[in-house]
């Protein structure tokens, strides 16, 4: 049994940790860098149990190591998991460096996984830069982000540094195969899940994203036949359902990229390929100025809704605007 083929894409990476493993040239520290939901868990939590596993083709998947690293319960494998926004210095110093002074309880490592990385402190990076600088022989750090940005270059520059990158297209379909799902659907999810399998799941999990989709657009396309009257119906509507105004401006913004693209290069890619005709007619009555100009007040938007801007004072702002230039 080999957990790396159980993961979807990033065949560069399961390529170095397999000969890593093998050679038993497997670094002290690595930052694991890239998009929500792509596998960088998956990948960690493959790594862990090829070196922990006591079986001989590793990982066996049925000796005590494996069975303990499957229910989680691997005294040898830590995860260090975010307080509350931030991974504070004490977590870091209670969870990563006491518990990378103690040997290993069953195998020949110990890893501790930070999964949020990007939300140490600066304290806590600093407090964890001795157990990166001088690990012990048995120690394995890895940092999970997002945002690389994040850690001070005192790390950065200990740690081996591993990108994952979005998943093509075809690997996204791979993965929503087994669901019970229609062509048409299949390319809405594997469109919206941005290349991470983990959006996918949650799209999937989320009985109400198609029909909120379908909602998105539809207030989009009243939008456009309304007079002023309308447009405080509309405003009244949206802001009526506080909890939608945020997925609604993202499925927005989505609609305007698409105008975007068509404009540009042609029907690649689409996010609403099922409203194909809507966004035809749409992108032919606006230049690709006014189209990203829409753009830059919808985002201007989604700053201001989180930043708990008074919702209808913000709605009733866009629709203004975005009716406004419409030529
Ligand atoms: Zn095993």
């Amino acid at each position: 049994m080999d957990t790396f083929n159980k993961i979807i894409g990033h065949e560069d990476i399961k390529r170095y940790f397999n000969k890593a493993i093998k050679s038993e040239k497997v670094s002290h520290s690595y930052i694991f860098e890239g998009p929500e939901g792509v596998g960088k868990k998956s990948i960690a939590q493959a790594v862990a149990k090829s070196l922990l596993c006591q079986g001989e083709d590793k990982p066996c998947g049925k000796c005590r190591a494996c069975l303990l690293l499957e229910a989680g319960n691997h005294p040898d494998l830590i995860y260090v998991e975010k307080d509350n926004k931030t991974t504070k210095i004490d977590t870091v110093r209670e969870k990563l460096v006491k518990n990378m002074d103690v040997k290993p309880y069953q195998g020949p490592y110990k890893i501790i996984v930070v999964t949020e990385a990007d939300t140490l402190t600066i304290e806590g990076q600093n407090a964890m830069l001795k157990t990166i600088e001088e690990p012990p022989s048995y120690g394995i750090v890895i940092l999970i982000t997002q945002n690389l940005a994040k850690l001070l270059p005192t790390i950065k520059s200990r740690c081996i540094h591993l990108r994952f990158s979005p998943l093509p297209y075809q690997d996204i379909l791979e993965y929503l195969a087994p669901y019970q799902l229609s062509e048409r659907q299949t390319e809405i999810y594997a469109q919206f899940a941005e290349g991470s399998i983990g959006i996918a799941k949650k799209l999937i999990e989320d009985e109400r994203f198609l029909e909120d989709r379908k909602k998105g657009v539809d207030l989009l396309l009243k939008l456009q036949k309304a007079d002023l009257m309308n447009m405080y119906d509309l405003v009244k509507v949206i802001c009526d359902e506080k909890e939608f105004i945020s997925s609604m401006l993202h499925f927005w913004l989505l609609w305007y990229r698409d105008l975007a693209v068509l404009k540009a290069t042609g029907n690649e890619n689409l996010y609403y390929l099922d409203y194909q005709f809507h966004l035809l007619d749409m992108s032919s009555k606006l230049t690709y100025n006014t189209i990203d100009k829409h753009i830059k007040l919808i985002k201007n938007a989604q700053t201001q809704i989180n930043q708990n801007i008074y919702a209808t004072f913000v709605i009733e702002n866009l629709l203004l605007k975005l009716k406004e230039k419409k030529k």
